[in-house]
């Protein structure tokens, strides 16, 4: 690289510089003549310091509120009975409906299984009842099921695989 003015050899970086208004890679010394032409800089427009997007993903706790005021009532097997047959519904049809077995509806009309927050909520929803009353005495943590909405743990999602290699055997009918 030689300097464009006096021809010499440029030791170290080439000086870009505007001499009687030409653009010249010039040596130090002829750089003196003219002005230096600071193209990384002009090129480098002043990038915006990036506005530091608050990245605060705020989830709001998923928790269903009726966990703690509300409980299931105490015949909730036979109030889901009735409300399905008035419907006119079989366990088959109503499991369907939520994507639950018929089996587990049977040991809900029993009494043999409690359902959890989510069941409860499905069944309220499909039936049109009530299923939760507001907790009169303190037995919050008496036989109340528990909160589907704690999280899913790998623990869980080895539970639901193997749940959901059963469930394909019974859905391939459908
Ligand atoms: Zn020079």
């Amino acid at each position: 690289m030689r300097c464009e003015v006096c021809g010499r050899k440029i030791h170290g970086a080439p000086i870009r510089a505007l001499i009687e208004g030409a653009k010249l890679t010039v040596c130090i010394e002829c750089s003196k003549h003219g002005r230096i032409i600071q193209e990384e800089d002009e090129q480098r427009v002043p990038k915006k310091p990036l506005t530091p997007v608050p990245f605060v993903q705020r989830k709001k706790p998923t928790q269903a509120k009726v966990d703690t005021t509300q409980e299931i009532v105490e015949r909730y097997d036979s109030k889901i009975r009735q409300a399905r047959e008035k419907l006119g519904l079989s366990h088959e049809e109503l499991g369907k409906k939520i994507n639950e077995k018929a089996s587990l509806l049977s040991k809900l009309e029993t009494g043999k299984m409690t359902p959890n927050n989510q069941l409860v909520t499905k069944l309220e929803h499909v039936l049109k009842i009530k299923l939760l009353v507001p907790i009169k005495e303190e037995k919050i943590s008496q036989g109340f099921p528990k909160s589907p909405n704690r999280g899913t743990t790998l623990g869980d999602l080895i539970q639901l695989n193997k749940r959901g290699e059963e469930e394909n055997e019974e859905r391939k009918q459908s």
